[in-house]
């Protein structure tokens, strides 16, 4: 019976899952939904024995392991964008479902005096207590089966093999961890332990074979995964990539694309403080626009835009991968570069200026031309603030002495773009 069992579930919420694009996802997951409150519904209440003298419940056997592994194939099939849905739903409505108790609970019903039965609130409170400890599990299992499932790549190839592997893993720990909440919540005897231990590594083998019929034959792969770093995937996961991404698009200058000014004191302090500690040689480049007030005057201030736009992109064409660029303000920018000798700053800072002039920048496309400061670590100061005060400087160095032109520390070669000589401090 419990094999019907499993093959019934596993072959309805796989259908369901199968046919999402057609009948919306939202059948799938409502599904598992009800499923999930039937499944500990029968985990706290329903218990059969098998030979051997053990008792399992089919509710945790069958349902609470085939979800496991469903939330994989979702995985697998969509990705954890889509899989983190179901998980984060389930802990929210359990919750929600102890709280809404707790608030029904106030009123005072009518069938009291008429003799008829109450709704039994001390249940659905044990239930909904279990539920959320449940789905706080199914949450640290989800994590682990797919976690797991990507780091047993390396060793396993076969993707049945892996699914067993992880889920058999993953359903010794849920069932450690369910159990303790039963026993404690409902002094479950500890024959319940073994018992629903076994058969969760019976159900582990029976699903990921079906997981597999599922991946080969039902929905085969359309595309190559692209595998993700088990760090991204826990971001995903835990929503903590819509905080990074918010996180990099709030430190993002709108009209270039660059990290902003407050990127620069935020990430580039740090930049900087961790480069100084490491003892790595370092430097810092203002560059900045010469005479850009008359493109605005001359072409209007939609021209300037585009004009900083072929700016900034020319100024990230002379740059490494390892090089960071900010917009410091207006027709300013900024870069840090690691590992760096004065030598090579220079040099960049010469392609820089090249890059512009050559970059049709210009709204008249004639030639654009910009002047730069830079300062190197450790001679010119190590913390931020310095070496900024330094490029600054000597960018002003440079526009006294006519423009379009880098000048850096006085013993390195210091670059300059046309035949004068080269400008120190
Ligand atoms: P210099 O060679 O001495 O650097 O002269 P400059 O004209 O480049 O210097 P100044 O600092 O006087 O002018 C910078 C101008 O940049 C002034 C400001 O109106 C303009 N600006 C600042 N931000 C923006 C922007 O986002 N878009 C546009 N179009 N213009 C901007
Ligand atoms: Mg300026
Ligand atoms: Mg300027």
């Amino acid at each position: 019976m419990l094999l019907l069992e499993a093959v019934l579930y596993f072959g309805v919420m796989a259908f369901l899952f199968r046919v999402r694009h057609w009948l919306g996802s939202g059948i799938f997951f409502c599904t598992l939904g009800s499923m999930h409150f039937l499944e500990t519904y029968l985990a706290a209440t329903f218990y059969v024995s098998v030979p051997g003298g053990f008792m399992l419940s089919p509710g945790s056997t069958v349902l609470f392991s085939g979800k496991l592994v469903l939330l994989l194939l979702v995985y697998l099939r969509e990705n954890a964008a889509v899989v983190r849905q179901p998980i984060y739903g389930l802990l929210v409505g359990n919750l929600f479902l102890v709280g809404l108790v707790f608030v029904l609970r106030l009123h005072a019903a009518l069938n009291a005096d008429a003799g008829t039965s109450l709704p039994d609130l001390p249940f659905l409170d044990t239930m909904g207590w279990l539920m959320i400890w449940g789905s706080t599990l199914l949450y640290i299992d989800c994590l682990m089966i797919i976690l797991l499932y990507n780091h047993l790549a390396r060793l396993v190839s076969r993707p049945v093999l892996r699914i067993w592997l992880a889920s058999s893993v993953v359903l010794t720990f849920d069932q450690i961890g369910f159990f303790a909440a039963l026993h404690v919540i409902m002094d479950m005897p500890y024959p319940v332990l073994f018992g629903g231990w076994m058969a969760k590594m019976v159900a582990a083998a029976l699903f990921s074979g079906l997981s597999g019929v599922y991946l080969r034959w039902i929905e085969p792969a359309t595309s190559v995964p692209t595998p993700l770093r088990l760090g991204e995937v826990f971001e995903v996961l835990t929503y903590q990539q819509r905080y990074l991404a918010l996180v990099e698009q709030a430190g993002r200058d709108p009209l270039t694309g660059l990290q902003n000014r407050t990127r620069l004191e935020t990430l580039g302090a740090e930049t900087v403080a961790r480069l100084a500690r490491d003892g790595r040689s370092f430097g810092l480049l203002i560059a900045d626009v010469d005479r850009f007030k008359q493109v605005n005057d001359s072409y209007g201030h939609a021209a300037g835009d585009q004009t900083l736009q072929a700016v900034a992109a020319a100024l990230q064409s002379c740059l490494g991968e390892g090089d960071l660029a900010f917009r410091y303000g207006g027709e300013e920018f900024v870069v840090l570069f690691a590992d760096h000798t004065a030598a090579e700053v220079a040099e960049v800072a010469d392609q820089i200026l090249r890059a512009i002039r050559a970059g049709h920048c210009h709204p008249a496309d004639s030639d654009l031309t910009a002047s730069i400061g830079f300062a190197m670590s450790p001679a010119d100061g190590s913390d931020l603030n310095a070496l900024f005060q330094r490029a600054d400087e000597r960018l002003y160095e440079a526009k006294r002495a006519g423009r379009d032109r880098a000048v850096g520390p006085r013993l390195h070669a210091a670059t300059r773009h046309a035949t004068p000589g080269l400008q120190q401090p």
